[in-house]
């Protein structure tokens, strides 16, 4: 049936400012990581990003080695923008990123300015796009000079091949000499990419201080830290979950019993507060302002519908927040 978005998206979401850009991404965005590649079912991811889209998700996350395979989810999303969004590309924020290793050789990761500028031509061949919204390095890189890497982004901009650039897994140190080149080439960096979670707090050490100095938005990735800070896991490893699966960035092991007591509390918290723990966890990622969106990933659609439900309470006391750092401690 021919997709047609509902009239009512922009009144679930709210919007907020990425740093001092002009650009305004929804509270919760979409990552593309799990669930979309080519050993999934084209339908079921289908379905996700309509009904994110529907819901006012106008923000999709990808990388060049999103899948598997590697390179399979940014296809599996260009065939859903050839199919249902068509009309729709200027209401949508599309990200994708290189520095991970993607083929062989000296040029397939990292950060020279060879392997970004290819990589990104690569992405858009397979997204079948002129330009994306947002082009990230993905991670830093020792060996090739800052500048040379800032300077790739820089020319990437200049050429059209994205409108924004964004920083992901940069230490404070080095996201702020970053940002004083990119200032300087007049590309200034839109966004940084940190892990952030309850149970990952290690933009908190710095990281957020440089980005509100310089003007930077950011975007937490893993927000549900790989879906522990839901109730999936509360009942045993269900044979769907991303712990039975396949990922190799999951293992069981991660559920100790420390970690699932702790969520278990949580748990007990967010019913109190009428949450689920899901849009709790979202909640606490974006209290005060400091986190721009955050970054979702999800296996069906009634998770997205969770995460945007997250909206309606968005707000803690103090006392919530200290119960929770008891919890976590
Ligand atoms: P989350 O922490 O949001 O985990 C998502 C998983 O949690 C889902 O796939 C699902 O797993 C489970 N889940 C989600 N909602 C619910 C719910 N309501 N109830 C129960 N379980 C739920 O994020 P991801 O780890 O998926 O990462 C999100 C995005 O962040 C990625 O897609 C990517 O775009 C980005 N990312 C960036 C990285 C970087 O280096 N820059 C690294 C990692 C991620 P299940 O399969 O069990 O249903």
């Amino acid at each position: 049936m021919v997709y047609s978005a509902d009239d009512k998206r922009y009144e679930m979401m709210t919007y907020r400012r990425s740093g001092k850009s002009g650009l305004k991404l929804p509270a919760i965005s979409l990552g593309l990581w799990h669930n979309f590649g080519g050993i999934d079912k084209y339908e079921n991811g289908r379905a996700m990003v309509r009904r994110a889209f529907d819901l006012g998700i106008t923000h999709f996350d990808l990388a060049n080695n999103y899948g598997p395979p590697a390179g399979s989810a940014e296809e599996t999303f260009g065939r859903i923008l050839r199919d249902d969004f068509r009309t729709y590309r200027d209401e949508m924020i599309i990200s994708t990123k290189a520095g991970y290793y993607m083929w062989p050789g000296p040029y397939g990761e990292w950060g020279s300015k060879k392997s970004l500028v290819a990589s990104l031509d690569q992405s858009l061949t397979r997204l079948g796009l002129d330009y994306v919204d947002i082009y990230y390095h993905h991670r830093p890189d020792q060996d090739t000079p800052l500048e040379e890497t800032m300077s790739a982004l820089d020319l990437i901009v200049r050429q059209g091949k994205a409108l924004y650039v964004g920083l992901s897994n940069y230490s404070p140190e080095m996201t702020l000499e970053a940002s004083r080149i990119l200032k300087d080439l007049g590309t200034p960096c839109l966004i940084h990419q940190p892990q952030y979670s309850m149970f990952a707090r290690g933009p908190e050490h710095g990281l957020l201080d440089v980005l509100e100095e310089e003007g930077i938005g950011s975007i937490a990735f893993s927000p549900l830290n790989k879906g522990i800070l839901t109730d999936r896991y509360l009942n045993g490893i269900a044979p769907d979950s991303r712990a039975a699966g396949p990922s190799v960035f999951m293992n069981p092991s991660e559920l100790t019993d420390e970690v699932l007591n702790k969520v278990a509390k949580l748990n007990e918290m967010a019913k109190e507060r009428g949450q689920k723990l899901s849009q709790m966890a979202l909640a606490w990622t974006l209290r005060g302002g400091k986190v721009t969106s955050a970054l979702i990933g999800a296996s069906k659609v009634s998770q997205i519908e969770d995460a945007v439900g997250t909206i309606n309470n968005l707000s803690f006391t103090d006392e919530e927040l200290a119960r929770i750092e008891s919890i976590l401690a």
